[in-house]
């Protein structure tokens, strides 16, 4: 079987160009443009690539941006004081905190100072708390973009070719699926879960303490890996005709890029498959303009 390959870049593309056609337009009529703030604190590589490239992302998307680093010596109270002055810059609709905060610094209270209306990434508990409830304001950004992969997968769109119809991608019907997520970050695992429940989804969630994980495994119909270890997912995981998801960043001693899943081994058996990199990286990104886009309508409509 060849599966139909996730293109990742292709669809974050399309999303971009539509969102640069609807700042032009609101440009025009009001005067203002969505505002991204990203603090980056430490001098992690793999965090100032990414904040690099959301950066170049916005500044595409007609977006403002504001980046400001800290030292890895930053205290508490430094990246507070970062935070609360985002919060009140009225410019600024967006807030993202790269994470992982160096260790000395406690990551939950420091997002908890994040204007809930700003939190781009969807990671204060008030956007957690309502994502669980159904009806979130703003979504974590890597599993709203695994959500619209899931859709691209069920769709008869070429992925990776031409451009997305006028109405977009079409929501495939989850209803009488089995999705199953390995790993239970509130990054990434958890708000999957509640997003794909949301869809009808009927979801398992396995962990570094499940039992016959890849029992469980092969019983999905939709299978997103999100755990940090490369090649974890091999074919003995996946029941044939599933859609992979592969969430997983993990860099080889060679420096090169791979994810949890061994995608030779899988690709062959499965319907659709996201590669890595190119394939979940880029929508996470998509999906951190939109929210951000999204907070900057709310913003003027308030
Ligand atoms: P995390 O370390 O917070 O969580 C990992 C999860 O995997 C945990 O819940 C743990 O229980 C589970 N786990 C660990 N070992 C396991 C095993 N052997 N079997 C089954 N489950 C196991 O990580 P995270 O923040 O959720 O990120 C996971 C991966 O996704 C990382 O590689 C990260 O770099 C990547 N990531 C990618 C994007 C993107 O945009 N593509 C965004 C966020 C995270």
């Amino acid at each position: 079987m060849s599966p139909k390959v996730l293109n990742g870049k292709w669809l974050s593309k399309q999303f971009e160009q539509r969102l640069r056609l609807r700042v032009v337009s609101e440009k025009e009529k009001l005067g203002a443009v969505p505002g991204l703030a990203v603090l980056l604190v430490g001098e992690d590589p793999a965090s100032g690539y990414y904040v690099r490239t959301k950066s170049k992302v916005a500044t595409r998307c007609g977006f403002q941006t504001f980046d400001e680093r800290l030292p890895a010596s930053a205290s508490f109270d430094d990246v507070a004081a970062v935070l609360t002055r985002f919060n009140e810059d009225a410019n600024i609709h967006g807030i993202l905190l790269q994470l992982p905060l160096p260790a000395s610094l406690p990551e939950n209270k420091l997002l908890d100072l994040i204007d809930p209306e700003k939190d781009a990434d969807g990671l204060h508990p008030y956007n957690q708390g309502l994502l669980a409830r159904g009806d979130a304001l703003l979504k974590p950004c890597t599993p709203l973009g695994c959500m619209h992969l899931v859709d691209l997968a069920l769709s008869d769109i070429e992925s990776g070719e031409g451009e997305l119809p006028k109405h977009g991608l079409p929501r495939g019907d989850l209803s009488a699926k089995h999705a199953v997520v390995i790993g239970r970050s509130i990054l990434v695992g958890k708000p999957l879960v509640q997003l794909l429940l949301e869809r009808n989804a009927t979801v398992t969630t396995v962990h570094s303490r499940t039992a016959k994980i890849e029992e469980i495994c092969r019983s999905a119909d939709i299978l997103i890996a999100a755990v940090g270890r490369p090649h974890l997912v091999t074919s003995g995981w996946v029941k044939e005709g599933a859609i992979v998801i592969d969430v997983g960043i993990n860099r080889l001693e060679d420096g090169s890029l791979t994810g949890d899943v061994d995608y030779d081994a899988v690709a062959p058996i499965c319907q659709a498959i996201t590669p890595v990199p190119g394939g979940v990286g880029p929508m996470t990104v998509a999906m951190l303009m939109e929210n951000t886009f999204n907070s900057f309508l709310r913003s003027i409509t308030a």
